[in-house]
Order: C-alpha cells, then structure tokens, then sequence
C-alpha cells in the first residue's frame, strides 16, 4: 500500500484496506498486512485472495502471501538493513551475488532474500481466467527447447514432484539464452545460479496442502489453470532482450 493511500485511510479512521472504504466488494484487493517495509516492500497480490479459487483457494492465499511471505520479506529487510549500503541493490542484485555477502547475512539473505524475490514473482505470473498456452516468441523458444507445449508441462511438473523436501520448479534462461527447467531447494533462484528466472511454482507444502494435501502432483497439474502467460513471456521478452 502506498504511503499516501495509507495515510489517506488513516484519517478516515479506516485501517482496513480499501474494502473497508466500498470500493471493492468484502473479497476486493488483497492487502499487506504488516504495514511499511524497507527497503523491500511487501508487494500486494494483483487480484484478490480468492481470485483463484477454485485452483489454488483463499484460506492457502491468505496464510501464503500474509505469514509466509510478509515473513520473508521481514527478516530478509532486517539483514540488509544490518548493512545500509545493500540497499542501493535491487532484490534480485543482492541474491545474484550471495558470495560477496558479509558472511553473517548471506544463509539469511539466501533464504529470506530468496523467498521475497520467488514469491513476489510468483504472484505477478499467476492471474484469474488465465491458463492456456503461450503465443509468439515464448512459445516458439518452449517447442524448440522441450519438442511441444506438452512435453514443456511434463518436464515441469516433474521438476516440481522430484523435487525432496521443498522447493521450486523453475524455467530459465541459461547464459547461452537457452530456456532449462530444474528443480531448485528451498528458496533458492535461477539468479543464484547466473541463470534468469522466467516462472516458477512454489511446490512448498504451505502453497498447497490445505487444499490438496499430500498430493502435490495434482497441485502441479492444476496449476496451470493460473499461470499469467502475458506476464511471462514478458519476463522472457526481457530475458532474451
Ligand atoms: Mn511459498
């Protein structure tokens, strides 16, 4: 939330959000709820909690960008915040140069760094009415790179089940612009790795087990019913760029 509107609904006496205010029906925008963060923002959900129901559902929406992703965001400010000059980076700088970190920071940074820049992406390539297929560049780039669309889904959701323990199912952009899929642990990022992030599915258990329970590879079946293909191939058009 900006700092404007905020303090525009601070005078109103509302704290609340924009619900409160009527311009958005009892399930409008998405808010943060741990208020101002520096130097990284919580960046709001695009769409409302529920916007995605009946794929991925409120409840796991709510606990997921409010607790775990504000938590991300929290600790991974409290580290750089340890070093003010890192706040001249972006984000997505500070995690692709883990090594140059000051040791006390860098397994915090690796994580929390990591969980901020992977889900503040994550919500950006998700959308309502979405799914599909992509058109153009990106999806010319997916059939020479996997043979078709289909066999791009297989590898994919293979990376994100063969993935031990939590982590994530990545398609990137290697050094010599070719797309790779790989699953990656914990919150680590193709950036660590000098790979670009094009998407990626968050296959932790808290993005998917109050509703689909042990049964990831539903989830990750059912997940393309969301992905904001627009979104994406825009981060390839600017990978490739
Ligand atoms: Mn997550």
């Amino acid at each position: 939330m900006s700092l404007n509107r905020r303090n525009f609904l601070v005078l109103l006496g509302c704290t609340s959000g924009t619900a409160a205010l009527g311009l958005f029906p009892k399930n409008g925008l998405a808010q943060a709820t741990a208020g101002e963060q520096k130097p990284f923002a919580v960046a709001e959900l695009p769409y409302a909690y529920n916007a995605l129901e009946p794929y991925i559902d409120e409840e796991t929406m709510r606990f997921h960008h409010d607790k775990h992703y504000v938590a991300y965001t929290t600790k991974f400010n409290e580290a750089v915040n340890k070093y003010p000059q890192l706040a001249n980076q972006s984000a997505e700088e500070i995690i692709s140069n883990l090594d140059s970190l000051p040791e006390d920071i860098r397994a915090t940074v690796r994580n929390n760094g990591g969980g901020y820049v992977n889900h503040t992406l994550f919500w950006q390539i998700m959308a309502p009415n979405a799914g599909g297929q992509p058109t153009g560049e990106l999806a010319k780039a997916i059939e020479n790179a996997f043979g078709s669309f289909a066999e791009f889904q297989t590898a994919f959701n293979d990376a994100g089940s063969k993935q031990f323990g939590s982590g994530w199912s990545w398609l990137a952009l290697d050094k010599t612009k070719q797309l790779k899929i790989m699953g990656m642990p914990n919150q680590d990022n193709p950036l660590m790795m000098g790979m670009y992030p094009i998407m990626g599915n968050d296959v932790w258990e808290h993005a998917y087990y109050l509703k689909y329970r042990n049964d990831r590879a539903k989830y990750l079946e059912t997940w393309w019913n969301v992905v904001n293909w627009d979104e994406v191939s825009k981060r390839y058009q600017q990978a490739i760029a």
